[in-house]
């Protein structure tokens, strides 16, 4: 008996020596602990906890609970409450960037075809014309006009006129080259962009193009064959001379009227008109 109170007796003098002690050793541990969670939330590591005792899982306010643990739960919550906000910020802005490459596309495409309009085609022309003072890059515009649409649409509906106009743009647009350019710049008409191609390949490319066409099966809702056949007409631009962008369109559009003039369903290079002053020089 005498030992285990003598046992007691010294346990208490020693809590009573070490406690002043170790209490400031203990809190400047925890005190460093939440120091350096700190430094990672303002990192933006938002994704670090403090280690809680198992006692403050339960009711933090409870008297059990070490002032501590009762901070380091504290802590974690605003964590979360942080890595949460900055979560629906995120998602905010990718959906604000989504919205707003969704409103890019739709101001430079056609809605029914969804190939580029008129406004992106004059933007590419421009820049072909760049190219072509800076860097000598020869390129030809073709103007594609489909050849009595009218009467596709009286014949079968202008819903199947609709379908028309779209597989037109889509093969179009599977034909030409990567970087070249496919637009829809009226009703029924077209126009090609052609970059970096010799003025002597313009002819066969569009030959190709309009084999393609003809080749196409288009139909009705009903799967009726609906013969389609455009003209086409284009002019190529090489070596710098003194042409801007209406100049080159209204060559193009000359000599596709040239076509619609003679039996369209055909192709026609503007400097073959005859009579046209040969401003562009031959590639
Ligand atoms: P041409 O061979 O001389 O070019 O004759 P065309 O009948 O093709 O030309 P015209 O200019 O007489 O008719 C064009 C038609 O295209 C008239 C118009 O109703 C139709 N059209 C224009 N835009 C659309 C469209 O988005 N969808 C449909 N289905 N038809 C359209
Ligand atoms: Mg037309
Ligand atoms: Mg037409």
């Amino acid at each position: 008996m005498d030992m285990i109170l003598i046992s007691i007796g010294v346990n208490a003098v020693c809590f009573l020596v070490a406690a002043p002690i170790l209490a400031p050793v203990l809190i400047l541990k925890d005190m460093r602990q939440i120091e350096s969670f700190v430094e990672c939330i303002k990192k933006g590591q938002l994704g670090a906890s403090l280690p809680v005792g198992r006692k403050a899982f339960g009711d933090v306010n409870n008297s059990d609970v070490n002032e501590f643990d009762r901070l380091r739960v504290s802590l974690n919550w605003m964590a979360r409450q942080i890595a949460l906000r900055e979560e629906r910020i995120q998602s905010q802005r990718d959906e604000a960037i989504e919205i707003r490459k969704k409103l890019e596309e739709a101001v430079i495409r056609d809605p029914l075809t969804n190939i580029y309009n008129r406004q992106y085609f004059r933007d590419q022309i421009a820049k072909a014309l760049s190219n072509l003072f800076r860097y000598h890059r020869p390129f030809a515009l073709a103007l594609l006009d489909v050849d009595f649409f009218k009467r596709i649409n009286d014949t079968h509906g202008h819903l199947t006129g609709d379908r028309v106009l779209v597989g037109l743009a889509h093969l179009l647009r599977s034909t030409v080259r990567e970087g070249d350019t496919v637009a829809r710049v009226g009703g029924e008409e077209f126009a090609v962009l052609l970059n970096d191609i010799r003025e002597s390949d313009v002819g066969a490319f569009l030959d190709r193009v309009q084999t393609a066409i003809r080749a196409e099966v288009f139909t009705t809702d009903d799967g009726l064959a609906v013969p389609v056949t455009v003209s086409m007409g284009y002019v190529a631009a090489a070596i710098p001379a003194e042409i801007t962008q209406d100049d080159l369109i209204r060559k193009a559009d000359e000599a596709l009227y040239f076509v619609k003039r003679n039996g369209r369903n055909g192709i026609m290079n503007w400097v073959e008109l005859g009579g046209g002053a040969h401003e562009m020089c031959i590639a």
